[in-house]
């Protein structure tokens, strides 16, 4: 098993970072977006014009990066509402000459809530009028503390006019990335997100796909919310065609046949009969509630067989009385997960479970979590229709304990053998058209009907398989203990020998808990 696991872990590969950018209105989100996009992104051979594809990735001394170029957090919000996790790291730029903000506040919210870390980036240092102190206090005051404060997060002083403090910003996102350890596989089918999408009038549906795990290529078939299509042409952020793309690699799609929606989740298959399938069902989803669950419920598992040796994920959504036990709890819920079952907080909030939270959970099978509060009359009523379950606690410790348990559940039980017994092959009878039938001793244990068996020849294996028949003089029996004589045959195997031996044993599923 640890091997196994050992084994899990070499196919993961450490990948970019992917960089969203926050903050209030005028603060500097754009231009600081398009300074680091004009000063680092690697020009492509014709001369380099760049184009707005939503993202794009550059490269430094320290590693890659990823931007999303879609600043505010709108986006942001978006694809979290939907289930999407799209950000490792929030940028939260706040102008040193204004100061925290209300969308400042709203920003850091935000990412609170979606567990995602900050670096700061304190911007318009080139401004006279500008006061990074007060800038550091102010948000101290809003629980985002800076390392010389005592905190975790990186304050990082910089000018998207001048330059000044970029390359230091990078550094420092990259810093921050480290500690996060992110990682993905890269050579499974590719899963991904859609950052952006539009009809072009020559090209068809145009997507820009953030690929998160395993990589895409040019002719896979892409299955993406309710739209499909073999990729045609994929094209990196300066318009060069290219034909693959690994993990945090953003690109440009052609071959959709439909314009899907910015967050939703694309994964590659591999049979095109199955994503158009799945596609025309997702379209008319939602048309009956009743059959599209059933119809959901069936999806779900067919999606789970295809990307097989995935983690599993139990989707949660965690309300609270307040701002810390929210925290608290989705910190623990998340340090529940492991490689093999993952939990997956697609929203958590303060405040009482709303009818937009059933209405989350029903399009993403969650579970909804109410710590200390509960729900409104409206969203224990679409609760009763949707079948969503919702979950009290007033404890965390409750809270996690009864999680766990659920993960446990979904833990692939783990096969154990049992060796329940040694059988001496003491005479062979072969039978023309039954074949080699063993006349036998059971020397240790006992002999089950359908067991499992090793025929060993000088304590070598020269066969393993199931046991055919199993007999007491002329009767099928069910076992036969030690010191017994019994007679049996060997599914498809009739190189019986006198002196063999055979080692009876079963496999037992048993259940395993984290
Ligand atoms: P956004 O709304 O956060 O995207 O902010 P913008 O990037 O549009 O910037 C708002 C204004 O601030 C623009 O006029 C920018 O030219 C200006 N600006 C942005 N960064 C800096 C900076 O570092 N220094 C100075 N002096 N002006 C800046």
């Amino acid at each position: 098993l640890e091997e196994s696991a050992e084994l899990k872990d070499a196919e993961l590969k450490p990948r970019a970072p992917v960089v969203t950018v926050m903050g209030h209105v005028d603060h500097g989100k754009t231009s600081l977006l398009d300074y680091i996009r004009r000063a680092k992104v690697a020009a492509g051979e014709h001369g380099g014009i760049t184009q707005h594809i939503g993202a794009y990735h550059v490269e430094t001394d320290r590693g890659m990066l990823t931007f999303l170029d879609t600043p505010g957090h709108e986006a942001f919000t978006a694809m979290r509402a939907r289930g999407a996790k799209a950000t490792d790291i929030v940028v939260l730029v706040v102008a040193a000459d204004d100061g925290v903000m209300p969308q400042t506040r709203e920003a850091i919210h935000h990412a609170h809530a979606a567990g995602v870390p900050l670096v700061v980036a304190v911007n318009k240092i080139d401004k006279p009028e500008a006061n990074p102190e007060r800038v550091k206090q102010e948000l101290v005051a809003e629980s985002v503390v800076p390392e010389e404060y005592g905190g975790e997060v990186m304050f990082v002083p910089v000018s998207a006019k001048t330059g000044a403090g970029i390359d230091q910003l990078l550094e420092s996102i990259l810093l921050q990335a480290e500690v996060l350890e992110l990682k993905a596989p890269d050579d499974t089918p590719a899963k991904g997100i859609i950052i952006e999408a539009r009809l072009d009038k020559g090209r068809g549906p145009v997507a820009t796909l953030l690929v998160q795990s395993g990589t895409l290529r040019k002719g896979d078939v892409l299955l993406v919310g309710g739209t499909f299509g073999r990729i045609r042409a994929m094209l990196d952020e300066n318009g060069k065609a290219v034909d693959e793309a690994g993990p945090s690699i953003p690109v440009e799609i052609l071959g959709l046949s439909d314009v899907p929606g910015a967050g939703d989740e694309a994964i590659v298959l591999a049979d095109e009969k199955k994503a158009r399938e799945i596609a025309l069902f997702r379209q008319g989803k939602f048309r009956d509630v009743k059959l599209a669950k059933q119809q959901a419920a069936k999806l779900e598992s067919m999606l789970e067989q295809m990307a097989e040796g995935e983690v599993k994920t139990l989707p949660l959504i965690v309300k609270a009385d307040v701002q810390g036990s929210q925290e608290a709890l989705v910190h623990a819920l998340n340090k529940l997960s492991t490689d093999e079952v993952r939990v997956n907080v697609i929203h958590g909030a303060v405040g009482a479970i709303s009818e937009s939270d059933v209405n989350l959970a029903q399009a993403s099978g969650a579970v909804i979590i109410g710590f200390n509060t509960r729900a409104d009359a409206g969203a224990r009523k679409l609760a009763e229709t949707f079948g969503v379950d919702i979950r009290y606690y007033n404890i965390i410790y409750d809270a996690v304990d009864e999680v766990k348990a659920a993960l446990s559940g979904m833990l692939a039980p783990e096969k154990r053998e049992e060796i329940i017994g040694l059988v001496e092959i003491r005479q062979v009878f072969n039978i023309s058209r039954v074949g080699a039938v063993a006349g036998c001793y059971v020397l240790e244990g006992l002999v089950r009907r359908g067991s499992s068996a090793r025929l060993l020849r000088d304590h070598v294996v020269v066969w393993s398989g199931e046991l055919d028949s199993l007999k007491r003089f002329k009767d099928d029996v069910k076992e036969v203990k030690s010191g017994y004589e019994c007679g049996l045959q060997l599914k498809n195997f009739n190189d019986i020998q006198e002196g063999d031996q055979l080692e009876i044993f079963e496999v037992r599923e048993v259940a395993r808990t984290l």
